[in-house]
């Protein structure tokens, strides 16, 4: 065993900015504090977005000085990858740890003529929607937005996308994983903006999602600052039944997250746009033809289409998973009302990758209740839930 003096065991690396997490002008900033050129900050992003290389080494448009100077303030992180698994089905789903130790899952579902990405934006969920997995778990941290982006990054150099003849195979990102994105709103929005970046991941603002179960001041900023697809969770037609199941209903009620919804849309520049409903059915919960049928009142203002989700059961989990002539029947009866109404199939069952079914590894569950709390009660929701 060779003894090293103490200042060679400490980390500095863990000070550098992660560049992984920046964008265009966030890096042009950082540039212009060196006394550099602004422009190098998109070298550097296609680099690492467009190329896949995170060696500052290997960035040969930048001259080896500037490179060694860059690299005393800054190196490029990519969260670590734990195990990765493919279903029958073509899904594949990841495990990777975050610093700190806490692991997310993220989930990439291949369709014929898209494949979809279902990325984390924190590590478990303060929420706690009593049919989901990942709110039993606790809240531990919000994600950065390096290790946002970052989950895009490993989906794609498993795909070799990084490399210029091999065909895209993420087309479309849906903020579905674990978390709410809009409890973690400057972060998700950062992570957004660099998905949609011509010098980065160029995707189309239709194709990436944000999904929210109605944190109603975050979405009223969200508008704003990002214009990205909306999908907005309800899972039930009217207050007293979405209390039970979305605990964050008491703090917003239905008629504020639709309106809320609304003003979305209002901002968005393409009046086309329709927001996604999301309704995960649930056996005897929320599945009769009298929810379908309020469900069909209520939305009646919204420019929206309805995408009804088959509960997806996990261990521990109360709820049964609807029967098909339930689901029928409450498709029929919202088609019948002229809605646009998909089922969203399962998919990745055989990994755990359905819906609901990503739980990570949440560590670090004594202070989680703490952080829990602080976290609710920054939204000014602690009376209600906590
Ligand atoms: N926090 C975000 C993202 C959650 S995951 C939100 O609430 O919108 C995406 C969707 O899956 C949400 O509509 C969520 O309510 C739903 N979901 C959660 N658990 C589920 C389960 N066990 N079965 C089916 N859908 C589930």
């Amino acid at each position: 065993m060779s003894l090293e003096p103490a200042s060679s065991l400490a980390t500095p690396e863990v000070d550098k900015i992660n560049l992984m997490g920046l964008s265009a002008s966030g890096l042009g900033d950082l540039f212009e504090q060196m006394g550099e050129k602004r422009f190098r900050g998109t070298q550097i992003l296609k680099w690492i977005h467009q190329m896949g290389i995170c060696d500052l080494d290997q960035m040969t448009n930048l001259s080896k000085p500037l490179r060694a100077r860059l690299a005393a303030v800054g190196e490029v992180r990519v969260p670590e990858v734990v195990s990765c698994q493919d279903s029958v089905d073509g899904t594949r789903k990841w495990l990777i740890r975050m610093d700190g130790g806490s692991c997310i899952e993220m989930v990439y579902i291949p369709e014929r003529e898209r494949g979809t990405l279902c990325v984390s934006s924190q590590i478990g969920c303060a929420l706690d929607c009593a049919f989901c997995a990942t709110g039993k778990q606790g809240f531990n941290r919000d994600l950065t937005a390096a290790e946002i982006i970052g989950q895009v990054w490993i989906a794609a150099d498993s795909f070799n996308q990084f490399e210029t003849a091999a065909p895209r195979r993420v087309t479309n990102v849906v903020m579905m994983g674990m978390g709410e994105p809009l409890m973690n709103l400057d972060n998700v929005v950062d992570a957004m903006n660099l998905m949609l970046d011509d010098n980065a991941y160029g995707l189309s603002k239709r194709r990436v999602t944000l999904s929210t179960a109605g944190v109603v001041p975050a979405l009223e900023k969200l508008g704003d600052v990002a214009d990205v697809s909306l999908a907005i969770s309800l899972h039930a037609p009217n207050d007293e039944l979405r209390n039970q199941l979305v605990p964050i209903n008491r703090k917003y009620s239905l008629d504020q997250f639709i309106a809320s919804a609304q003003r979305y849309l209002e901002k968005m520049p393409d009046k086309r746009r329709k927001i996604t409903v999301e309704y995960t059915l649930m056996d005897r919960v929320n599945d009769r033809s009298e929810h379908a049928r309020e469900l069909a009142v209520l939305l009646r203002e919204l420019p929206c289409k309805i995408n009804l989700i088959p509960f997806n059961p996990f261990p521990g989990s109360e709820f049964k998973r609807v029967t098909n002539t339930a689901l029928n029947r409450f498709r029929d009866i919202l088609h019948g009302e002229g809605y646009t109404v998909t089922v969203r199939t399962t998919r990745g069952d055989d990994i755990a990758a359905a819906c609901g079914q990503l739980a990570g590894q949440v560590n670090d569950k004594t202070r989680r209740q703490e952080r829990y709390k602080k976290r609710l009660e920054e939204q000014q929701i602690v009376k209600v839930i906590g």
